[in-house]
């Protein structure tokens, strides 16, 4: 019985997810916050319901790794280390080195995901520090990272340039690499699961719709097309990205507002517009919905904006694939909300989708269209976390 644990580092935090496997059971999940800062916060949620709380200063994420694993042990969880065999590190960028899921095994594999930072320099950092503190104290397990842009590396060349001098791509890879990808594949092969059918038979458009969302076009398994672009600020409105405006935006306001150098601005559009920036209220989508009802004139019009965004991108999908056999919505807006999902499926019933109201009202993997519509509707609450342990499966030595 192997243990495998899933990591997503952060330039700040740690969360994890414990899993045995081939069993898939999860026995253990949380969260090391504030590394590096005076007091760093540890929660660990394990068997019936036990919460485990430590605050402490936590000096880098090697020692974070190293507290981790010793309160797992404390708490009887693992009886000693020997019992993790594999660790799988969820990374933001892949580019185009990273086509599927890879083995960590030398400093030179750790190297490459750092090399890709200039594509994603929030992330690939820290995740490369998480990568090697792993690799330290626990140097023999199976070590893979898995990339957010590898399902996308699929999409064919007419999906991922823009139209800009080629040479911007020939030079300097300048072209979209979509993210997302674990729960996009994730919940695609959920969905032809549940449908009964091969994946390779299916037009599926996934809308992963939380506070980053992006929705993609899968045919026969593959992505083909996605919405966030050469960065996650692409796409759709999300809840303090813009998503996609028009370039020459950038320069006009830039003129007007005085702003002058072009990662502030850049800075504004990743965390101060999307639904936070037009609402005025929040970048969260209940607080948006909440204050709509009580009459929030502009926390209206950023739900409807986001509605609109959506519907969009389906329907572009379903251009680009001529078809489409399901829509499947997932992530924190996409599982819970009813109403978000009814409001995007009733603007486009064109297309033959039609949502049943009582099916749909639910937070768990269901179909929640009615028997009449021609295209199959599903909620598929996403698992990025077991994606990333069955890669691990899939890779280990
Ligand atoms: P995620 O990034 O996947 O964790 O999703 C976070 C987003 O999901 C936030 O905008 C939340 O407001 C939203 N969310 C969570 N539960 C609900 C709900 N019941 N209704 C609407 N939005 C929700």
């Amino acid at each position: 019985m192997s243990k495998t644990i899933a990591i997503n580092a952060g330039s700040s935090s740690l969360k994890f997810q414990l899993f045995i496997m081939p069993e898939e059971t999860v026995i253990a999940k949380g969260l090391i916050e504030r590394i590096g800062l005076p007091v760093a916060n540890v929660t660990i949620e394990y068997g019936d319901d036990e919460k485990f709380k430590l605050e402490k200063p936590i000096k880098n994420h090697e020692e974070a790794v190293e507290i981790l694993l010793e309160q797992l042990t404390a708490l009887g969880i693992i009886k000693n280390f020997d019992e993790i065999t594999g660790v799988g590190h969820r990374v933001v960028a892949g580019g185009e080195t990273f086509k599927d899921s890879a083995r960590m095994d030398t400093e030179e594999d750790i190297q490459k995901v750092e090399d890709l930072a200039e594509f994603a320099p929030l992330h690939n950092k820290p995740e490369a520090v998480g990568i090697r503190a792993f690799k330290k104290i626990l140097p023999d397990i199976t070590s893979v990272a898995v990339f957010d842009t590898s399902f996308h590396t699929t999409m064919p060349e007419k999906a991922y340039l823009y139209s800009v001098p080629y040479e911007y791509y020939e030079k300097y890879k300048g072209r979209r690499y979509g993210a997302h990808g674990t729960s996009h594949r994730y919940v695609a092969d959920r969905c032809a699961k549940l449908m009964g059918k091969p994946i390779e038979e299916l037009k599926i458009i996934t809308c992963h719709l939380g506070n980053g969302a992006s929705i993609t076009a899968v045919n026969g398994g593959k992505s083909v097309d996605t919405s966030m672009g050469f960065t996650p600020l692409g796409g759709l409105t999300m809840g303090s990205r813009s998503g996609d405006i028009d370039a020459s935006l950038v320069g006009f306001l830039m003129n007007k507002t005085g702003i002058n150098d072009i990662n502030d601005f850049v800075d504004i559009l990743n965390n101060k517009s999307g639904l936070l920036g037009l609402s005025g209220v929040s970048s969260d989508m209940r607080d948006v919905q909440n204050a709509a009802k009580q009459g929030n004139h502009r926390a209206q019009v950023a739900y409807e904006i986001f509605i609109d965004r959506v519907q969009k991108y389906i329907a572009q999908y379903i251009a680009v694939m001529n078809g489409v056999d399901a829509i499947v919505f997932t992530a924190g807006i996409g599982e819970n909300s009813v109403v978000v999902r009814h409001d995007v499926i009733e603007g486009i019933t064109f297309f033959g989708c039609e949502i049943d109201d009582e099916r749909n009202n639910v937070r768990h993997e269901a179909l929640i269209s009615s028997d009449d519509s021609k295209i199959a509707v599903y909620n598929i609450p996403t698992n990025e976390e077991l994606m990333i342990a069955r890669d691990v499966e899939r890779l280990k030595k």
